[in-house]
C-alpha cells in the first residue's frame, strides 16, 4: 500500500521540498505521495539516490510568474497573474493545461506539474510535463473580457512556448474559446501558424476529434478495465460523477454507453440527483451553452430530479467518479461511501480524494484508480492531436478513440504490472507512481546531470 515516507534519504528531500516551498500545501501533498512509493524502488536502484534523481525531478526545471493587465467591459483595468511551471523535458516538450480560477497560486501550478511529469510518462508517449493558468475568473465575464485576458496572458507567454518547447492546453477553466483566442494570439505575435503550439484547438483549425471528449471517456475506459480485474464492467451499476465540466461531461456519456447509470453531477454551489439517470442533453445545455448554475437543471427537469446544496458522495452507488477539482473527497466522505457499499472510485479530476480518503479505500479494499493514470487519457489525445499537426494530417474520430482505448488500455496494464512486480497487487496508486517515476528517471540518468 502507499504510504508515508520511511526511507531516510527521501524523507530528507521531502523536507527539503517543505522548506523550500513554505505553504505549498497541495504541491507538497502531490510530492508526499509520490515519494511514499519509492522506497522499494530506491532500494533496488541506489543510484537513484547517489545520482540524486529526486530532489532533481521536485524541481521545476523553469518557473515563469507575470502580470497579466487587462481592461474590462467598465473601462476599469485589471490585473491578473500568470504562471506556467515548465517541470520536466527529458521526455519531449513541457505539456499540460492551463488553469483559470480564483483559486489558482503558484503552489496549484506546481503541484499539477509535478502529477504532469508521472502521468504523461505513463501514457507511454514523448511528452514532459508543465502546467500553467492564472487565478483570472472567467465566471461571469463576457466574452469580450475573456478574450482581453486570453490575449494579454499570450503577450507575455508565447515567448516561452513552441510546439518543440512547451505545449500547453486546457484544464479548469480553460475549454474551447479560451484556447481560441489564445492560439489566434500566438499566431499574430509570432506570424507563424504553429498549430502544435497549444492543444484543444477547435476541429476546423487543427484540433483533433475526440480530444475534447478524451479525459472523460479515458476515465472510464480505465475504470472498465480495473472493473474487468474483478470480473465486473459497469454495465448496470448506479454512478456518481462530481463536477459538470468537460471531463464530468464526458465520463457521464461513457458511463450511459457502457450501461451505467449516472444518479447525480455537481458544481461548486451543490449536487443533483435524477433517479432516473441524468440527462445529459440536458446538462450540455446548461453548462456547454447557457453556462448557467447546476440548480437549473432540477428546475427544468422536475419529476425524480433534485438540487442539494451538499456533498455529492452522500449519494449511494456503486461506482464514484471524482471529476471536478483537488481535495473534493475527504476521509469523512470516503467512509460513508464504504459504508453505503461503494465498490470503485477512479479520478477523473487531479488529485480529487483526500490522502485521508485514499487510505480508507484502500484499506477497505476498494479498487481505487488515481487520477495520474485514470485521467491520463486526455493529455495523451493531446499528443495524438501533436502528431497530427505535424503530419498535417486530421484522423476520423473512430481511429483516434480507438488509439485512446488502446492507450488507456496500456496504461492499465502498466500500473497493474508494476505493482505487481514489487509485491503490491491491486496498488494503482503505487503502480502509477512508479512506472511513471522509472521511465522519467532513467532518461533523466541517460541525459547526466540536468
Ligand atoms: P471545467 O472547468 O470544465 O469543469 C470543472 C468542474 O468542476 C465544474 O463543474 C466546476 O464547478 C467544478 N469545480 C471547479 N472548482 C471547484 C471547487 N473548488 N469546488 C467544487 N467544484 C469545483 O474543468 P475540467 O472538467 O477540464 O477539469 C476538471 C478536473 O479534471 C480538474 O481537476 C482538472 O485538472 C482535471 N483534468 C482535466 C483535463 C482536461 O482535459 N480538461 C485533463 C486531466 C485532468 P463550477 O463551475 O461551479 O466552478
Amino acid at each position: 500500500m502507499s504510504a508515508t515516507i520511511i526511507v531516510p534519504a527521501l524523507q530528507d528531500a521531502y523536507q527539503g521540498v517543505l522548506r523550500r516551498n513554505p505553504a505549498e500545501s497541495e504541491f507538497h501533498q502531490a510530492v508526499e505521495e509520490v515519494l511514499g512509493c519509492l522506497g522499494p524502488v530506491v532500494e533496488r536502484n541506489p543510484h537513484y539516490l547517489a545520482e540524486r534523481v529526486i530532489e532533481r525531478l521536485c524541481e521545476p526545471e523553469r518557473q515563469i510568474i507575470f502580470r497579466v493587465p487587462w481592461t474590462d467591459d467598465a473601462g476599469q483595468v485589471q490585473i491578473n497573474r500568470g504562471f506556467r511551471v515548465e517541470y520536466s523535458s527529458v521526455l519531449g516538450p513541457y505539456k499540460g493545461g492551463l488553469r483559470f480560477h480564483p483559486s489558482v497560486l503558484l503552489g496549484t501550478v506546481k503541484f499539477l506539474g509535478f502529477e504532469q511529469i508521472f502521468k504523461n510518462a505513463l501514457t507511454g508517449m514523448p511528452i514532459g510535463g508543465g502546467k500553467g493558468g492564472s487565478d483570472f475568473d472567467p465566471k461571469g465575464r463576457s466574452d469580450a473580457e475573456v478574450m482581453r485576458f486570453c490575449q494579454s496572458f499570450m503577450t507575455e507567454l508565447y515567448r516561452h512556448l513552441g510546439e518543440y518547447t512547451d505545449v500547453p492546453a486546457g484544464d479548469i477553466g480553460v475549454g474551447g474559446r479560451e484556447i481560441g483566442y489564445l492560439f489566434g494570439q500566438y499566431k499574430r505575435i509570432t506570424n507563424r501558424y504553429e498549430a502544435g503550439v497549444l492543444t484543444g484547438k477547435g476541429i476546423a483549425w487543427g484540433g483533433s476529434l475526440a480530444r475534447i471528449e478524451a479525459t472523460g471517456y479515458g476515465t472510464v475506459y480505465f475504470a472498465n478495465e480495473m472493473a474487468k480485474q474483478v470480473g465486473a464492467t459497469l454495465d448496470g451499476k448506479d454512478v456518481v460523477v462530481s463536477g459538470s465540466g468537460n471531463v464530468a461531461i464526458y465520463a457521464m456519456d461513457k458511463v450511459t454507453e457502457l450501461g451505467g447509470k449516472v444518479l447525480a453531477c455537481s458544481d461548486s454551489s451543490g449536487y443533483v440527483v435524477d433517479e432516473d439517470g441524468i440527462d445529459l442533453d440536458l446538462i450540455r445545455d446548461i453548462k456547454e451553452r447557457r453556462r448557467e448554475r447546476i440548480r437549473v437543471y432540477a428546475q427544468e427537469r422536475g419529476g425524480r430530479s433534485r438540487f442539494v446544496e451538499g456533498r455529492i458522495w452522500d449519494v449511494p452507488a456503486q461506482v464514484a467518479l471524482p471529476c471536478a477539482t483537488q481535495n473534493e473527497l475527504d476521509e469523512d466522505a470516503a467512509i460513508a461511501m464504504v459504508k453505503a457499499g461503494t465498490k470503485l472510485v477512479a479520478e477523473g479530476a487531479n488529485m480529487p480524494c483526500t490522502p485521508g480518503a485514499v487510505s480508507v479505500f484502500q484499506e477497505a479494499g476498494l479498487l481505487f484508480g488515481p487520477g495520474k493514470a485514470a485521467n491520463a487519457g486526455g493529455v495523451a489525445t493531446s499528443a495524438l492531436e501533436m502528431q497530427q499537426n505535424a503530419s498535417r494530417d486530421s484522423w476520423t474520430f473512430e481511429h483516434t478513440d480507438g488509439r485512446l482505448h488502446e492507450i488507456m488500455r496500456g496504461i492499465h496494464e502498466r500500473c497493474v504490472a508494476t505493482a505487481q512486480e514489487y509485491g503490491q497487487p491491486g496498488d494503482y496508486v503505487f503502480g502509477a507512481n512508479v512506472a511513471g517515476f522509472t521511465r522519467v528517471a532513467e532518461a533523466m540518468l541517460a541525459m547526466g546531470v540536468i
